[in-house]
């Protein structure tokens, strides 16, 4: 059996990748070596019935028309807007900052003040970085930046990523604004809402297509190999495209030195009550050793007696000792060494690294997705 194309990892990007060329016709291998497809968005019911995300809660959400229309194919969709609040303090505020939050932390006449300077400042409804903030020209407006990240973003981000907050990427914490008004959504795109039936389902049928043959439980290094810029399938010198998601330094044996990834563990709880927290997740930004709390109930919308939740621990990762990668580590550090090894495969014609880990790039899902798009069009277009 020939390809035209062979797709290592059947994440978020692999599945989509697969489906589209498999839809211009291309015979694909979408090869996996997880037991299951759906990469870190996989998610089951566990033993209460309860679904949940497995590696962490997924919230689907995306600026993109094109992506909703493709993946409406696949699912239909229960509409969700993320919320998320932190304990800081004893008090649980809403996350990004808001004005809640502002006034749930400070007294009243101190909060409307500080409202006053940041809407003068910024303009109302303006969603800007805590860099912004920590750096503003009114002292007052400093001091609460300094506030902010010292409660909120400095001790999470040391316990998510392992490092100080400044040689991560400013990027990362940018992630999450601080919100001059009260908007408290977590995301401003305009299509979010999670799959009905959930993400498995969804790239189940995503990935059921005659022109695809998904190998589980099969690791690329079984089948392909690289080698002074030739690819080999099966021992056999292969010329279609090989589209890889999985980790380049990994692909190159190592061969620069390990590329940093943060990887995390969950431990789940159920608990005989409807609900256990007030939001999908609640993050705690201090001394606690995990993140956040997930209750899932909330984002699927699924209706069962009891609930479950996942306590999000961060971890350090090692591939060469078989962790699982979750997040690329953005900034100085991992920036050249990436670049060694994109260079590496560049070298070699057919190969194109695409999604989270490949491209070393801290997308969400609908990005991912989007880098499969680009990256089908490349092919078929060749
Ligand atoms: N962050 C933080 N405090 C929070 C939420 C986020 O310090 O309460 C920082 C932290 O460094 C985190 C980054 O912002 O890694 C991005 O947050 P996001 O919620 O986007 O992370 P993800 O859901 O991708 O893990």
């Amino acid at each position: 059996m020939t390809y035209h194309a062979v797709i290592v990892g059947a994440g978020v990007a692999g599945c989509t990748l697969a489906r589209l060329l498999a839809e211009k016709g291309q015979t694909v291998l979408l090869l996996e070596q997880r037991p299951h497809i759906a990469g870190q968005a996989y998610d089951e019911k566990d033993e209460h019935g309860i679904l949940v995300h497995r590696y962490g809660p997924h919230l689907f959400h995306t600026d993109n028309r094109r992506t909703v229309e493709f993946l409406s194919r696949f699912t239909g969709w229960h509409p969700y807007e993320h919320h998320v609040m932190a304990l800081i303090q004893g008090r649980l505020v809403p996350v990004p900052f808001n004005f809640d939050s502002l006034e749930s932390l400070f007294p009243t006449d101190e909060a409307l003040r500080l409202e006053e300077l940041l809407t003068r400042a910024y303009g109302e409804e303006a969603r800007i970085s805590i860099w912004e903030l920590l750096s503003a020209e009114e002292e007052k407006l400093r001091e609460l930046g300094g506030y902010i990240y010292e409660n909120l973003f400095y001790h999470y981000t040391a316990k998510q990523w392992g490092r100080e907050p400044g040689v991560l990427s400013p990027d990362v914490l940018s992630r999450v604004p601080v919100v001059v008004g009260r908007d408290g959504r977590y995301f401003t795109d305009p299509f979010q809402a999670m799959p009905d039936e959930g993400y498995t389902p969804l790239f189940t049928r995503m990935t059921t297509h005659a022109g695809i043959s998904l190998e589980k439980k099969t690791s690329w290094k079984e089948r392909l190999s690289f080698s002074q810029g030739k690819i080999s399938l099966d021992r056999k010198p292969y010329t279609g495209a090989v589209c890889f998601t999985a980790p380049l330094d990994e692909l190159f044996d190592f061969c620069y030195g390990e590329l940093p990834y943060r990887s995390l563990s969950f431990t789940f709880s159920h608990c005989h009550r409807d609900r256990f927290q007030p939001v999908c997740t609640v993050n705690y930004p201090n001394e606690e050793a995990y993140t956040r709390i997930t209750e899932f109930k909330h984002c699927t919308g699924q209706e069962a007696p009891g609930t479950t939740v996942a306590y999000e621990y961060p971890r350090p990762c090692s591939l060469s000792k078989g962790d699982i990668p979750y997040y690329p580590v953005p900034g100085e550090e991992s920036a050249g060494l990436y670049e060694k090894y994109a260079a590496l495969a560049r070298s070699y014609k057919g190969l194109f690294p695409v999604g989270r880990l490949a491209e070393y790039k801290y997308y969400n899902m609908a990005q991912a997705m989007d880098a499969a798009f680009a990256i089908a069009e490349k092919i078929t277009m060749s």
